[in-house]
């Protein structure tokens, strides 16, 4: 008989149920890094609609990098066949939404720099302007992206992070997790094994009130508005109901 606290995975959406892997390393997030999670975990008033914005704007720059590598580092980034692309995917069931590149991907060590341990100069600008314009029920959040933050942006809709992604550079494919205003993320292996050969697979898990972002009329919609300077593909799944 299975212990009872065993949570099954799958419905393990909510702070309170989710526990990271017994095999993840656990790391703190840098403090005002944690202090601007925090102020965006908690941003209801404001026009959410951006992370997707910032998403994008991620998984392009991810492709243009490779892109560029391949032309000035062609041992170690080789080109190849995978064409250079963005998917969004989603799952209305399990309330998740994907967004996907085959970019230039993040090591093990580029995920524990990138997001979270390592202080941006942009964290501390961003709490002082959004201290300016009123904090969580002012204006404000929407411009997380030109604090060099875009990322957390991710945490206005959903109230868990999971970030999978394979770099060039290594074999592995790993899995970098968070939970809603949690002071730590998690970082491990991911179970599936090497799902991609090369990229980043962002999926959030979607709050309560922002389950209407896995519906194809929705992306369709933001990723038309925000994608006007992003020259590679978007794909976006269609679910006929
Ligand atoms: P910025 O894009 O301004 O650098 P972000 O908070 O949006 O700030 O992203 C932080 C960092 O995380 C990026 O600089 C990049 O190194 C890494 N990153 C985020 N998304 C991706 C992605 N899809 N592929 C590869 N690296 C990524
Ligand atoms: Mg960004």
């Amino acid at each position: 008989e299975p212990p009872v606290d065993v949570v099954d995975e799958a419905e393990a959406t909510t702070p309170e149920e989710y526990a990271p892997p017994a095999n993840a390393e656990n790391y703190q997030f840098q403090a005002e890094v944690h202090r601007m999670l925090d102020i965006v975990v908690n941003s209801l008033y404001q026009n959410r609609d951006v992370f997707l914005r910032e998403l994008i704007s991620n998984a392009s720059d991810a492709l243009d990098k490779f892109r560029y590598l391949t032309l000035t580092q062609g041992d170690q980034y080789k080109g190849d066949d995978i064409p250079l692309k963005i998917e969004l995917d989603y799952d209305k069931d399990a309330g998740t939404l994907t967004i996907r590149d085959t970019g230039v991907g993040m090591t093990h060590d580029d995920m524990i720099q990138n997001l979270g341990t390592v202080a941006r100069s942009g964290t501390t600008k961003f709490l002082e302007a959004l201290k300016e314009s009123g904090g969580e029920t002012g204006g404000g959040v929407e411009q997380i992206g030109q604090f060099g933050v875009g990322f957390y942006s991710a945490f206005l809709v959903a109230d868990r992070v999971t970030v999978a992604s394979k770099s060039p550079l290594s074999d592995d494919q790993n899995i970098w997790e968070s939970v809603n205003g949690e002071s730590e993320f998690h970082i491990y292996a991911d179970p599936r094994g090497k799902t991609m050969d090369r990229g980043t697979e962002i999926t959030l898990h979607l709050k309560d009130d922002c389950k209407y972002y896995a519906k194809y009329e929705k992306l369709n919609q933001l990723a038309t508005h925000y994608s006007e300077f992003v020259v590679h593909p978007i794909y976006i799944k269609k679910v006929t109901e």
